[in-house]
């Protein structure tokens, strides 16, 4: 894999391996491939068992579920997740994202919209203000708020109480919380990268819903370039169907699933051009680290919040990046799988991969 190394043509709009969302996959309920039931949703069994304790015991108590915080990289199940704890409760979901919600008062609009039980997903919820998370903090926990009208010798306060609701807020990164709103969630779950098998069952899934013939050996090829996140394989199955139209009758084998993700630039770990860029610029520009995260970003023309929702995540579970306290380091691994030589000495306690952090 050492060809696109240190070539510059990277299409950073369509890339393949992208794993922000979309219109294809989008949350609407009309996208058959997103499971509805726990039974459909493949893997993230530690959040998925202690979900569905708590899911049971708030039924039995005839209770809204505690509120709950989903964090992990994009595209690893958030949202599906959230929409399943609805279902499983048989109540509503109302969806919004941080960004969408500007002023405290669509916030309150939301809220007092909301039928007792309903279940209110807040997705990008680091990004929301400072003025909406204020009002927050109250209705997650009294169930009310404060509602402020008219200005100084005008002004009235009204209180208003809300239904009792369950907060689903998901994050790609639990560590931008602030620790008033982190606390206020009873159940805090991170989601994990999926495994090769795991991903390869959500293909097969995905692949008999859309009515795609695809072999085992074809459904683990795809999975194992899928970055251990369930959007990209996906996505990669709609790709290849074109291919394998083409090249085999339709049938995903693993030859076509090899030829097509080879051409589309995926590598066999998933790899794309930008990773390699990424990871070529640290070499060659910073003897391969450690170098900061602003600088990496800057050398590549990425933002920095990119990098490390989307590029690190998997980098650093392969063991190809490692984060030190003066910054990021590519791994002997990195470079073998580039084809290329890694220098002797890349610093002592520099080598270490470590999974992500928040
Ligand atoms: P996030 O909110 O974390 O960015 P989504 O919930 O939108 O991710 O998931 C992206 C897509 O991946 C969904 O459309 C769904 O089809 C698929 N998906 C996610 N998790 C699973 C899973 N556990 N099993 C099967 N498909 C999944």
């Amino acid at each position: 894999m050492t060809a696109n190394v240190f070539t510059d043509d990277f299409d950073f709009e369509n890339r393949i391996v992208d794993t922000s969302e979309i219109r294809e996959d989008t949350f609407d309920n009309d996208n058959p491939l997103r499971p509805k039931t726990f039974d459909d949703y493949i893997g993230q069994e530690k959040a998925k068992e202690n979900l569905k304790v708590y899911i049971e015991a708030a039924k039995l108590r005839g209770e809204p579920l505690d509120h709950v915080l989903l964090y992990g990289p994009p595209g690893l199940g958030k949202t599906t997740l959230s929409a399943i704890i609805a279902n499983e409760l048989g109540v509503n979901i109302r969806i919004t994202s941080g960004p969408a919600i500007e002023k405290p008062g669509d916030l309150a609009a939301l809220l007092t919209n909301l039928n007792p039980g309903d279940v209110l997903f807040i997705d990008e919820i680091h990004r929301m203000s400072r003025s909406v998370e204020e009002i927050l903090y109250p209705s997650m926990e009294d169930f009310a708020i404060d509602i402020i009208t008219g200005k100084g010798q005008m002004a009235a306060s009204y209180h208003l109480p809300l239904p009792k609701f369950t907060l689903v807020g998901a994050t790609t990164r639990a560590g931008q919380l602030s620790a008033p709103l982190r606390d206020r969630f009873g159940v805090v779950l991170r989601l994990e990268l999926y495994t090769t098998e795991e991903l390869a069952q959500i293909i097969t899934r995905s692949a008999g819903i859309l009515g795609i013939p695809i072999e085992h050996e074809g459904a683990m090829e795809l999975a194992s370039r899928s970055r251990g996140t369930p959007r990209i394989a996906n996505r990669f199955l709609k790709r290849v169907r074109d291919f394998a139209q083409v090249m085999s009758d339709g049938v995903i084998t693993y030859e076509v699933a090899k030829t097509a993700l080879d051409r589309l630039e995926v590598d066999s770990l998933g790899l794309d051009g930008n990773d390699r860029r990424m990871l070529s610029a640290m070499i060659k520009n910073y003897g391969g680290g450690p170098v900061g995260l602003d600088t990496i970003a800057a050398a590549i023309g990425e933002e920095a919040v990119t990098i490390e929702d989307v590029y690190e995540p998997y980098l650093m579970q392969i063991g190809f990046i490692s984060r030190t306290p003066r910054g990021r380091c590519v791994t002997p691994l990195a470079y073998e799988h580039l084809g290329l030589k890694a220098p002797g000495d890349l610093g002592s306690g520099s080598l270490q991969p470590t999974l992500f952090e928040d």
